[in-house]
């Protein structure tokens, strides 16, 4: 430790991006604390990844018995099924308790320092913490900033909290409305919609953009319509904007071209979710003490070592990771960012490469990605000079899938014709989400599909889907 900084290390916010840089930090031997404001483990363990999963879990199980789409094929059949709101809600916030406590124990055991309340840049090497017990200043050799991010509710729309809400309400699953509009079909609305039509409501989705699920790769948005939308029933308006909804018994919604802002349609509802996308918590960091100005959207600019930059210029000593730096809001992205931090900050050389994250959205069944989808990569391949080659291959062609009676999904991959360099992997089927680090593992090491094709793998797996498509990829069967 450096003798004259209190910490070798300062932490403001403790997410899954803070708590990650922490764990690396001891791991290097650096003297760390942590500042939180409100709850430790952030947004994902309170009110993101690990409450909707635990929802999704309960609510897929109550569709598949419902249903029982899959098991009678299984030859099981099933009487009435019942469900607890109140029972599923408390599975998700007991489960919220237990890992918030591994968490904070986690970093008591390391020694780590765990200060409650709001920090701040307070110049070069110096953070203000607002505790409690008063102000107090703490010096320390590096800073990461870790403020994540909140919720964005679009102009015009008014949240109560009750009727009108977003993630950070419908995670506590209060009430089942029996007709939910939710507005954005981002992978949050597509989870939302999935635990309300397994729980019986009746659901609305809402979404600017002229398709649905605009982020996804086409024709896994395609076939996502096909195995997520229609056969729930679910009510779509594309090309629509929320232009004004208020909250109440109804919630009215007045609804608009996105085009042209006129109002086409009014809904009246029970309640609507606002899942328009999330925007950085960093207002009142103390950036003006270091002249740090944040972008236009608020987010924290930084390069590739994650440190904060001032007109392009590393600030020195000063980092910044997760979700406030807007590069790839996931939880496993932030902390991937911490361990970057705190290598650079302890003389190893390391950087960021978002190119290799999956992403997922625990939908039943599962959506997963890594890198381009296939337009990114045509327009990448047109920059550049060179072609690129898709295959699909599909689970119904998969003997695991079809024992398990779960045979509707695809996965596709997208590769460069002269190098078999793959660009991008897609997924839509059972346990998509697990099979998708066989590609981005492949992406990391720069394994071209016809080194891939060689791997042998377990038969019979799903993960002979992704196999099939490596096989097919060198084979020369794809079709550009
Ligand atoms: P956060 O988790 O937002 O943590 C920041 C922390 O900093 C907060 O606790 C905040 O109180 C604190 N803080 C802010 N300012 C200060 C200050 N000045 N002083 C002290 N403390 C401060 N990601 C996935 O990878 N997988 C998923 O399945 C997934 N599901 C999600 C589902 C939902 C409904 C939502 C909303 C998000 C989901 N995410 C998921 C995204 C994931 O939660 C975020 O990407 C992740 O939490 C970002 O971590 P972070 O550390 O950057 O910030």
């Amino acid at each position: 430790q450096n003798q004259s900084f209190d910490y070798d290390l300062v932490i403001i916010g403790a997410g899954v991006g803070g708590h990650g840089a922490a764990l690396h930090a001891v791991e290097c031997g650096l003297k760390t604390a942590i500042i939180e404001a409100a709850d430790m483990g952030g947004t994902c363990v309170n009110r993101g990844c690990i409450p909707s999963k635990a929802l999704l879990a309960a609510s897929g199980r109550v569709r598949e018995l419902r249903d029982q789409h899959h098991l009678k094929s299984l030859g099981i059949q099933l009487g009435q099924v019942n469900f607890d709101r109140d029972a599923i809600a408390s599975h998700a916030s007991n489960l919220v308790d237990t890992l918030r406590g591994n968490l904070t124990n986690s970093l008591t055991r390391l020694k780590v320092d765990i200060i409650e309340g709001w920090g701040k840049v307070a110049g070069h090497q110096k953070v203000s913490v607002k505790t409690n017990d008063g102000e107090k200043t703490i010096t320390a050799q590096n800073i990461i900033v870790a403020s994540g991010s909140i919720p964005w509710v679009p102009p015009g729309v008014e949240v109560d909290g009750k009727t009108v809400f977003t993630s950070d309400d419908a995670i506590k699953l209060d009430w089942l409305p029996d007709w939910v509009a939710i507005i954005g079909s981002g992978y949050i609305g597509l989870e939302f919609s999935d635990v309300y039509t397994a729980l019986g409501s009746e659901v609305t989705i809402i979404e600017a953009m002229d398709k649905l699920m605009p982020t996804f790769d086409p024709d896994i948005a395609k076939l996502a319509k096909r195995m997520l939308i229609d056969p729930r029933d679910i009510d779509t308006h594309t090309g629509t904007l929320a232009m004004k909804v208020t909250p109440g018994s109804p919630v009215v919604i007045e609804l608009a071209d996105a085009k042209t802002k006129e109002v086409v349609d009014v809904l009246e509802v029970d309640a609507c979710l606002v899942a328009t996308g999330r925007i950085p918590a960093t207002k009142n960091l103390g950036f003006d003490a270091v002249s740090v100005e944040t972008d236009k959207r608020g987010f924290i600019p930084v390069n590739d070592r994650m440190e904060v930059l001032n007109q392009g210029e590393p600030v020195p000593n000063l980092y910044a990771i997760g979700d406030a730096t807007g590069k790839m809001m996931l939880a496993h992205a932030a902390s991937a960012q911490g361990i970057v931090a705190v290598e650079n900050m302890c003389g190893r050389h390391r950087e960021a490469n978002y190119n290799s994250i999956p992403a997922a959205a625990f939908t039943h069944p599962e959506i997963s990605f890594v890198g381009m989808t296939e337009p990114q990569a045509k327009e990448k391949a047109d920059a550049e000079g060179f072609k690129i080659k898709t295959v699909r291959s599909y689970f119904k062609a998969n003997s695991k899938a079809l024992a398990e009676s779960e045979s509707d999904g695809i996965a596709k991959i997208i590769f460069r014709e002269d190098t078999g360099e793959i660009l991008g992997g897609h997924i839509i089927g059972l346990h998509a989400a697990d099979l998708i680090h066989e590609v981005s593992n492949a992406v990391a090491q720069g394994e071209p599909v016809q080194a891939l094709a060689n791997l042998v793998h377990t038969h019979p797996t799903i993960s002979e889907v992704i196999d099939e498509a490596y096989k097919r990829a060198a084979a020369g069967l794809a079709h550009a």
